[in-house]
């Protein structure tokens, strides 16, 4: 009854520097952690609050907000004191609202300095002020923001042209002896992303925020995310993530989350391995295999569950699960650690498998 042991990991973390963003490590060998981004105006301080907690309740470790006016200036030090994670602000341009946030005891802050190394000295005042705080600086180079200097010399953005944006980014801090900072670059194109973050692990040993930009609506988003992230983990390149989806932020939240257990680097929460039904079902896989995963969602125990559409395989294909069920003429047959235990009318088989999973959960501890 102990929940498996996570698998050994496909590559070694590639060895960055570490930073802080209020409670949560970033780089250095600690666990990669998963982040969102707010789509509440800012400036709206309950409204932003409640959407962090949901993001904080479904796994998200790190929340940024978007700071683009002076009200959502005037909002920051409400959401930093209460919200239950580390608030990043995201802010283009004004130097000024920098300050605010770092006042306003934001964990961080994004912000690229090329855009505001035309105010004056403004950059070497930031990394004071930053370097004071403790307050740690992303820099958040994108292919649609791309340096003009840039674009010019590659003629589009090509993972070249991301990594030397940010490396230029980067040493626009440096100068000033700031170097608590991670760096993304991001593009809409995995390939194009995953050689940018290949080149820039290469080129230094800031900690890594992996990102496709505008992957698009859920489903696109999430293979494009999975891809991505999954090829540069599976490499030890990463130490932060963020799924961007055209959908709510708890969705970036069950992806993120999602590939790091595949990856095996989260432990697992409870699992359902259906299969995918042939021939030989002699029951709707699909239909039970959803009222499984319903009946058993925010279930505590990490338990592996298998639903199964046939007694000829079903059990054998499932040993490695804890608890399942093989259909077979109106019936299921319920294993538990791949003995049949009973067997139920098929209208019995989900409340079945809800009374075994507790048992379990009881013989584990947990309950
Ligand atoms: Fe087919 Fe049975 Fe295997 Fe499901 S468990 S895929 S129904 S053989």
């Amino acid at each position: 009854g102990m929940p498996a042991a996570p698998p050994q990991p496909l590559a070694p973390r590639r060895q960055t520097r570490q930073i802080k963003v209020g409670n949560v490590l970033v780089g250095g060998g600690a666990p990669v952690s998963v982040q969102s981004m707010a789509t509440t105006l800012t400036s709206d301080v309950n409204a932003t609050l409640q959407q962090i907690a949901e993001l904080a309740t479904a796994g998200c470790q790190i929340v940024r907000v978007a700071v683009p006016s002076q009200d959502d200036v005037e909002a920051l030090p409400a959401i930093a004191r209460k919200s239950p994670i580390p608030v990043i602000a995201d802010i283009h341009f004004q130097p000024k609202y920098v300050f605010a946030a770092i006042d306003a005891g934001c964990a961080a802050v994004r912000v690229n300095p090329g855009n505001i190394r035309q105010f004056d000295d403004k950059v070497k005042e930031i990394a004071a002020a930053a370097s004071a705080a403790g307050v740690p600086i992303r820099i958040g180079v994108n292919a649609g923001s791309l340096d003009k200097r840039l674009l010019e010399k590659y003629g589009k953005a090509t993972a070249e042209a991301l990594v030397e944006s940010a490396l230029w980014e980067c040493s626009l801090f440096e100068e000033h002896g700031f170097r608590d900072i991670k760096i993304s670059v991001k593009h809409n194109d995995p390939v194009v992303m995953i050689r940018a973050y290949r080149l820039l692990s290469q080129k230094c040993d800031y900690p890594l925020h992996l990102g496709v930009t505008e992957a698009g609506p859920t489903f696109q988003g999430t293979v494009k995310s999975s891809v991505a992230f999954g090829a540069l983990l599976a490499e030890g390149i990463g130490d932060t993530i963020r799924v961007s989806l055209s959908a709510p932020p708890v969705e970036e939240i069950k992806v993120g989350n999602a590939i790091l257990e595949s990856l095996g680097m989260k432990e697992r929460g409870l699992e359902i391995i259906s299969c995918p039904s042939c021939g030989r079902a002699q029951v709707d896989v699909y239909t039970l295999a959803e009222q499984v995963t319903a009946a058993l969602e925010g279930f505590p125990a990490p338990l592996r569950v298998a639903v199964m559409g046939c007694v000829v395989n079903g059990p054998g294909e499932a040993r490695e699960a804890d608890l399942g069920v093989a259909s077979g003429n109106g019936k299921g047959q319920i294993f538990v650690k791949g003995e049949v235990i009973k067997t139920v009318p098929e209208s019995m088989i989900v409340e079945t498998l809800v009374e075994e999973a507790l048992k379990l959960s009881v013989q584990m501890g947990i309950e």
